[in-house]
């Protein structure tokens, strides 16, 4: 093969891309290290034909790399009241999630206003005065021991960052001093001040846990910055100490919002990726340089792109990562996540560690359960419960509303929703958790009013949106309220389930022909669930006569249970009851009550155990409209601690035996 080589003379002496390269470079100020491996990369590129691949890839490297914020960040703005002004301004409700971002912002405030506390052992009066003088004029506590056992009696008293000590002293010297200290306080921090002669026994105290060591005579500005340095690290890992936070519950109840508004607060840069569907590592960490498509990681990407070290970063939905993530999704999480191991995040393309410990990280998640054990352990999960209709309401008149008026540039028209309106929005026109589908459905009326006010004359009379326009704007309704208007009928009955989306009502379908003893299951159930049906059909031909039924019902039938919706996947124990209900009606041809929603799981001896997001499950109730909604009895408990304008307008009852039941339920 033969390689088209240009000849000396034609080719310019350095490329014009590689001045502007080296001139960047320059004016960057890069860590230590990365300015080293960007000089060598450019020296490679220097002696590299321009027209050779290798000389593109490494040109885009090494802009990408010089590209990259090493070390800037910017200033986190930690006014608690301030902050609490903006929680509060664009949030309603959701104390909890309030209270944990001032708490944390609190901490962060006192471990950056904490004065620094240095202890200075030295048997030698003068140097003990020395260094106290300079030191304090640093701003920083002093105390001072003339020797070693002073010295552990003040470390035993009281807690000092860092202790900065004489190697010899009479009695004690500094190794033993470092020794005992490392068992009293282990988070002190040492520095060895050694003679020149003694750069051995330096290095022996740091192998034994010394922080530093200075030789003398003393350099001032290396003391300085040392003693700075130190103190600096220690307040960083302080900082960024603790669990990385989850954000946790159905679509729309304001999980990005309120990320968005804790960037506001700290006066950081925000970013959110979404993790939904993640099937590769390379995705997040990037792909080695070895070809020409080579690119970086996500994370590392967005962090180029803001231009800041210390953004507050959103991954969402860490609990739909592919199924057929290739690695451990857990490990490559944790890696990026956790304080303590991302100070030296690898991007596999930039191929030098980047300290990502700045970054505050916060990840969301519909549900937590499925999520891998050794991630969920480091998560503090804070969960978004799904909103009230009343809150609903609330939130649509002072947040949702002002904000689509003002999008839509609508504010001169000074317009207001009545209540009816809202609430007939939201219960005709959406069935969620949270608010996604509302804010869409007011949007669209404020669409629709934009056009109106350019096509008609302007005029000044406020314009009130009521029940009638909402049905003018929006058509017809796309919600009954199907468990309040629906008609009972045998074999059919009403659950309640928690699904991603928050509490969902049900139907559960139950119909028998001639056959022999099979059971058929539809409706994507998961394998929890169809056990739970096999569970309820074993126990009613187990106690058949004691519900008036022939014991041999079964022996020339066919049992079809049916779950419509079956697009949506349905997994669980707690239908159980439902199930075995919509069997009890179907078998003694007594229709079943469609305004009673049941939720537990039935044990093959009628027993009900409890069941888990109860206020899940009764917001998903007063959606449908149902009148009764059935618990179990051990989740009493969980349905006292809730507000009672959330059980307002239900009857609740409470069951532990299927049997118990059966005269509520059926007609
Ligand atoms: P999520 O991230 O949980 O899916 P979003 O943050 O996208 O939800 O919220 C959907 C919409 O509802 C956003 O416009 C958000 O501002 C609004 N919203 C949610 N909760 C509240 C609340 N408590 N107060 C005001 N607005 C809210």
């Amino acid at each position: 093969m033969v390689f088209f080589r240009r000849t000396e003379e034609e080719r310019p002496k350095v490329p014009q891309e590689l001045a502007h390269l080296r001139a960047a470079l320059q004016k960057a100020q890069l860590p230590e290290n990365v300015h080293t491996a960007a000089t060598k990369e450019l020296e490679r590129l220097e002696k590299t034909d321009p027209s050779m691949a290798e000389y593109s890839i490494g040109l885009n490297y090494l802009d990408y790399l010089i590209g990259l914020p090493w070390t800037r960040i910017t200033e986190d703005n930690l006014d608690l009241k301030r902050a609490q002004r903006i929680l509060e301004s664009s949030h309603y409700g959701l104390n909890h999630v309030k209270e944990r971002i001032l708490e944390y912002l609190s901490v962060r405030t006192l471990c950056s206003i904490q004065t620094s506390q240095v202890l200075v052992v030295d048997d030698e009066e003068i140097a003990r005065t020395n260094l106290e003088y300079i030191l304090r004029k640093e701003g920083h506590q002093v105390d001072t021991a003339a020797n070693g056992m002073e010295a552990l009696e003040k470390v035993k008293a009281h807690e000092f960052d860092v202790v900065l000590t004489d190697l010899k002293m009479e009695k004690m010297d500094g190794i033993q001093l470092l020794e005992s200290v490392k068992q009293i306080a282990p988070a002190t921090e040492i520095i060895m001040v050694t003679g020149y002669a003694t750069v051995a026994t330096a290095v022996d105290a740091m192998r034994k846990g010394a922080a530093h060591y200075l030789s003398k005579p003393i350099k001032l500005d290396e003391l300085r910055a040392t003693v700075r340095e130190i103190i600096d690290r220690k307040r960083h890992v302080q900082m960024t100490r603790g669990p990385i936070l989850c954000f946790a519950g159905p679509p729309g109840t304001g999980k990005t919002s309120i990320g968005r508004a804790i960037a506001e607060a700290l006066e950081r840069r925000f970013i959110r990726i979404s993790l939904a569907g993640l099937r590769d590592e390379a995705e997040l960490r990037g792909h080695r340089r070895t070809y020409v498509g080579a690119m970086p990681g996500r994370i590392i990407n967005e962090i180029r792109r803001l231009g800041t070290k210390n953004p507050v970063f959103m991954l969402d939905e860490i609990d739909k990562i592919g199924q057929d993530f290739r690695g451990d999704p857990a490990s490559v999480l944790l890696e990026i996540l956790d304080p303590q191991q991302n100070s030296n995040f690898l991007d596999f393309y930039v191929d030098l560690p980047f300290d990502l410990s700045n970054v505050m990280f916060i990840t969301t998640a519909n549900v937590v359960e499925t999520l891998p054990p050794p991630l969920l352990d480091r998560l503090e999960v804070i969960y978004f419960p799904g909103y009230m209709e009343s809150e609903k309401i609330r939130i649509a008149q002072n947040f949702l509303i002002p904000r689509q008026v003002r999008e839509h540039a609508l504010t001169h028209l000074n317009i207001s929703f009545t209540e009816g309106a809202i609430a007939k929005i939201i219960r005709d026109y959406t069935r969620e958790a949270g608010l996604r589908n509302l804010e869409r459905e007011i949007a669209t009326i404020c669409r629709k009013l934009a056009r109106i006010a350019l096509e008609t004359k302007p005029s000044a009379a406020p314009v009130e949106i009521d029940e009638a326009l909402v049905e003018r704007f929006l058509g017809p309704r796309k919600f009954a309220h199907e468990v309040a208007e629906a008609g009972n009928q045998v074999g059919v009955t009403t659950g309640l389930v928690w699904t991603e989306f928050g509490g969902e009502i049900i139907s559960v379908e139950a119909t028998q022909m001639r056959g022999n003893k099979q059971l058929i299951l539809t409706g994507s159930l998961g394998n929890v669930m169809q056990e739970s049906a096999q569970t309820a059909l074993s126990y009613i031909r187990s106690h058949a006569q004691q519900f008036g039924l022939d014991p041999d019902f079964f022996a020339d039938k066919d049992i079809h249970i049916h779950i419509p919706s079956g697009a949506i996947p349905k997994e669980g124990p707690s239908a159980g009851v439902t199930i075995a209900l919509a069997l009890l009606s179907l078998l003694t041809g007594r229709p079943a009550r469609r305004d009673v929603a049941l939720t537990g799981e039935l044990t093959l001896s009628g027993r009900i155990l409890p069941v888990s997001g109860i206020r899940e499950k009764i917001l998903a109730a007063q959606r449908a409209g149902a009148r009764v909604v059935v618990f179990p009895q051990q989740n009493e408990v969980d349905l006292n601690d809730l507000a009672d304008d959330l059980k307002e307008g239900l009857q609740i009852i409470l069951a532990d035996t299927l049997e118990s039941l059966v005269d509520v339920v059926l007609v």
